[in-house]
């Protein structure tokens, strides 16, 4: 049915329709072989703490660059649920995330990040095969769970919250952490918060936008980390890009950033800088200046 005479006409607005159709389902069959392929690659933002500023973990994001280009993970995830892409996708993404760990904490030691976080689909946790998978890449990596963080949106927790529930708890028994991502969007209650197997919650960027002119998403910051604190969680504000922003966080007692103000997703390679540069400045404010040394 066609609504609205578009600006070229009623062809314009069909052919348009058509052309969204095509390009989702050019998508979705490059997705299938996009792995094979080789176009898969993940990068790392480095999440800071509010007080000093030092890098405690960091971000897993997926990147996706076919031959015409890069696409956003915000518009292939959602085919890659619906197609079930996601399936062996996020396999290939948790297989980066032990590899990964397993390589830090071999280069840094103690000094390591704490954490590396990695983003789970609810499709992921409804898969029965999840479990074996998982266990089979942290064994072939060696790889420590504790010391991954699995974050999952809080509308999709919510979505089916008797499966996902089941799911969490069985990973969180293989050790892994759980964080609920996008924060405030969705409507948990204080209830199922205290029933779920979280350890951190990351504030959705849409309430840290409005932090500095905003009363309600002030209002909205404020209460929540008050409430995750007093649940026992670490409370991650995510998509900080100014000073202002991170000092009302700091009032208001939030543990850890994310955001373009302190690092923008990196490289792999540009990540490994970031940490070296990270230790050695750490270094440098722990060691006592030479007239304290007696
Ligand atoms: P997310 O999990 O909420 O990830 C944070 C997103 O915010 C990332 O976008 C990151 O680049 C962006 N961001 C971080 N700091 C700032 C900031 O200061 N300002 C602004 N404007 N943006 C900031 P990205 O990488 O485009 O990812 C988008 C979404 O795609 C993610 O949102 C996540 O839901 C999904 N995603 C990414 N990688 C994966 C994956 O491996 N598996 C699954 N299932 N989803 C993924
Ligand atoms: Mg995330
Ligand atoms: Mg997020
Ligand atoms: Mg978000």
């Amino acid at each position: 049915e066609v609504k609205q005479k578009g600006k070229d006409g009623w062809h314009f607005f069909s052919a348009s329709l058509e052309e969204k159709v095509r390009q989702k389902l050019s998508i979705s069959n490059g997705l299938r072989l996009a792995i094979e392929r080789d176009e898969l690659s993940v990068c790392f933002q480095p999440i800071v703490d509010t007080h000093s500023t030092h890098i405690v973990g960091a971000e897993m994001l997926l990147r996706w660059q076919p031959p015409e280009g890069p696409i956003s993970p915000a518009i292939f995830i959602p085919i890659a649920e619906m197609t079930g892409s996601i399936i062996p996708i996020g396999a290939w993404v948790f297989a980066q995330a032990c590899r990964a760990e397993a390589d830090w904490r071999q280069r840094w030691g103690e000094q390591a990040p704490g954490y590396i976080s990695v983003n789970v689909s609810a499709r992921q946790l409804n898969d029965n095969t999840l479990l074996s998978v998982v266990q089979e890449l942290v064994k072939t990596h060696a790889s420590d769970p504790s010391r991954i963080l699995l974050e999952i949106t809080e509308t999709a927790l919510m979505a089916d919250i008797d499966t996902n529930l089941r799911m969490l708890c069985s990973l969180a028994d293989l050790g892994f952490r759980v964080a609920i991502d996008d924060f405030g969007t969705g409507y948990s209650s204080l209830a199922q918060l205290t029933k779920l197997p979280v350890n951190v919650l990351k504030i959705d960027r849409a309430f840290v936008d409005g932090l500095e002119n905003q009363a309600e998403s002030r209002a909205v910051v404020k209460a929540v980390i008050g409430l995750g604190r007093a649940l026992g969680l670490k409370m991650v504000a995510e998509g900080v890009e100014n000073s202002a922003q991170l000092l009302e966080l700091r009032n208001f007692g939030c543990d850890y950033i994310q955001g373009y103000y302190f690092y923008r997703p990196l490289t792999e390679k540009n990540f490994i800088d970031a940490v070296d540069q990270d230790i050695k400045a750490s270094k440098q404010i722990q060691e006592p200046p030479f007239f304290f040394i007696v």
